[in-house]
């Protein structure tokens, strides 16, 4: 038996998560400058980072030999959502979070639900703890609530839902999430995976219903709009009773002191956030006019994303590649014939759209 056979069979199966290619290294590979390569892959914010959070981040190196403190940051999601202290829980990105929901409610024996074409995180979190993921059919590439309630067993312990969806961009107005909430039993948990929140239009407050449903787990980020992927933080809000289960399997200081500044500044940036969206919104239109004329279909999204329909996606994405241009093939998502685009800077969508044209 060799040592990498004494890992669990389970943790084994784990097909790795495939990252966006970093734009280093594509300019390594083709030989141009960095500048002149264009990342629509990780649906990062093209603007950047919130100027508050740069000065704040600025602020917090000096502090960087002491231990972080949650407080100030854990303070503003609480008053701004209206939640007590006692219900936030931080994360190392929002994928720590997720991890922490899989390591509290699941384990050998046990199973959780998620959408074909979720987000690959539910699988990989569900794989690592020993569980079972469970696959419920999509409908025109979005979450079936019925087919996932349907697929409940009675060893199910968690359900993941992800509004809008990554990578197809796909939506579930309140009320039908509400009403899914309803016909699931109270002692299974709900992730509400709500990465892409701030790119929606002002809808119902989700997070209003983790009064009524203590099972729910809402989960949040800054890496999206805030522009703040590459410090690693993002939050859930949930019942008190499942904030300290959670509490007590996360590592004290899984948030660093520059990205708790970096939220806690990012968080008031109203300016930021809404010409961000304002950003998102006009590249959006562009981006789906630019592709039906060619003739081309796509998923109609709600972030800050877009999957494309091309006729043969691993070629088409090896040309744009040539051309200095990242997307993001999503076969693994059971997306074969689609690339994921995000929206970039007006002048990197035409880019794209120009090098799309070529590639067909
Ligand atoms: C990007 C994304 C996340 C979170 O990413 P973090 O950087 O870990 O916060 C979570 N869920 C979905 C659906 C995403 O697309």
């Amino acid at each position: 038996m060799t040592i990498s056979h004494q890992a669990p069979a389970t943790l084994r199966a784990i097909s790795p998560y495939l990252p966006g290619k970093p734009i280093t290294e594509l300019a390594r590979e083709i030989g141009l400058p960095v500048e002149r390569i264009v990342k629509l892959a990780s649906n990062e914010n093209p603007r950047g980072m919130s100027p508050l959070a740069r000065v704040a981040v600025e602020h917090a190196i000096a502090g960087i030999a002491r231990y972080p403190d949650q407080f100030d940051l854990v303070k503003a999601l609480s008053d701004r959502l209206g939640v007590g202290e006692d219900q936030i829980v931080l994360g190392n990105g929002s994928n720590d979070v997720l991890d922490l929901v899989a390591r509290v409610f699941l384990a050998p024996g046990r199973s959780s639900v998620f959408s074909e074409h979720a987000f690959a995180v539910y699988s990989l979190a569900t794989q690592s703890t020993g569980a079972e993921g469970i696959v419920a059919p999509a409908t025109h590439y979005g979450h079936d609530l019925s087919a996932m309630r349907a697929a409940l067993r009675p060893d199910t312990r968690l359900v993941w839902i992800a509004n809008p969806n990554n990578p197809t961009g796909t939506y579930l107005p309140s009320a039908q999430i509400r009403a899914f909430l309803e016909t699931v039993p109270d002692d299974v948990a709900v992730v509400l995976d709500e990465a892409y929140n701030e790119y929606l239009p002002p809808r119902v407050e989700s997070v209003a219903w983790c009064r009524d449903f203590p099972n729910l787990i809402i989960t949040r980020t800054f890496s999206k709009i805030y522009g703040l992927a590459g410090l690693r933080v993002g939050y859930a809000v949930t019942s008190p009773e499942v904030a300290d289960l959670m509490n007590r399997v996360r590592q004290p200081f899984n948030v660093n002191n520059l990205a708790l500044a970096a939220a806690t500044a990012a968080l008031d940036d109203h300016v930021f956030v809404a010409e961000s969206y304002r950003l998102n919104q006009e590249g959006m239109e562009r981006m789906v006019a630019g592709v039906k004329h060619l003739g081309l279909e796509h998923i109609p999204s709600h972030g800050n994303f877009i999957s494309i329909k091309v006729r043969n996606a691993l070629i088409v994405n090896e040309k744009l590649l040539k051309q200095g241009i990242i997307v993001r093939p999503i076969a693994g998502y059971g997306l074969p014939h689609h690339l994921r685009v995000t929206i970039g800077l007006p002048s990197e969508n035409e880019r794209f759209l120009t090098a799309l044209e070529g590639a067909l």
